[in-house]
């Protein structure tokens, strides 16, 4: 339950998988490293080509000798929740550098007043995705691009560097389909090929999701020949 891996991309079935090197990772609420289930294309003959594997990219640059951390949970959540949820299915209290020390009185009025910033940042994400949806129910597309841009920029800002760059891909891929839905084709191409860039970077070109952002790329460019 705490160290296997989704193996999505399997239409057939829901499986999981251990692996036995990234099993060891630790989590962190800043974490530097993605882990992504690859599967191959049909036309793969190699000796993994029917399972896939598993693999790991860095999301920033890393010292040598410097841990290598992933993350086991939604990020877009504040150190209250996010320690509650690791405490419910992981079984142990955070105190990753977003997170601090165990007791707060440990911490200095500074330390707490970034980690309040993080938290807000953290919570105003999804709160975002939220709200885009709304917007889409309700037929206003202009205003969900809108509060799809104030979310990339919020995503790609310095300050949420370490969780936010995980979720940049799905931003651009929102604001791509929903201009494609209008016909606004040159836009949702930049969208799309931002999304692909973020894709290949966190999980290589073989990823499930690098594939889907080049599907999506072609189809675009097609339109606009
Ligand atoms: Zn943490």
């Amino acid at each position: 339950m705490t160290n296997a891996f989704d193996m999505p991309g399997k239409s057939d079935c829901r499986a999981s998988g251990m692996f036995l090197a990234i099993a060891r990772l630790n989590h962190s609420c800043v974490p530097n490293a993605q882990q992504t289930y690859v599967l191959h294309r049909v036309d793969d003959n190699t000796e993994h080509g029917a399972l896939g594997y598993e693999v790991l990219y860095a999301t920033r640059d890393i010292a040598e000798g410097e841990e290598l951390f992933d993350c086991y949970i939604e990020l877009r959540q504040p150190t209250a929740d996010r320690r509650k949820d690791l405490m419910e299915h992981y079984r142990f209290l955070c105190t990753c550098p977003a997170c601090g020390p165990a007791e707060d009185t440990a911490m200095s009025v500074e330390a707490l007043r970034v980690r309040k910033e993080d938290d807000s940042r953290r919570k105003r994400a999804l709160k975002l995705e939220e709200d885009i949806l709304q917007y889409v129910e309700m037929g206003e597309i202009e205003a969900a691009v809108d509060l799809g841009d104030e979310l990339i920029k919020l995503l790609e800002h310095e300050r949420s560097r370490g969780w936010g760059e995980r979720y940049i891909a799905s931003a651009c891929v929102t604001n791509s389909t929903l201009l494609s839905e209008q016909g606004k084709w040159r836009r949702a191409l930049e969208y799309v090929r931002k999304a692909h860039r973020w894709n290949v970077r966190l999980q290589g070109e073989n990823s499930p999701d690098s594939w889907d952002t080049l599907d999506k790329m072609q189809q675009i460019e097609k339109m606009l020949r």
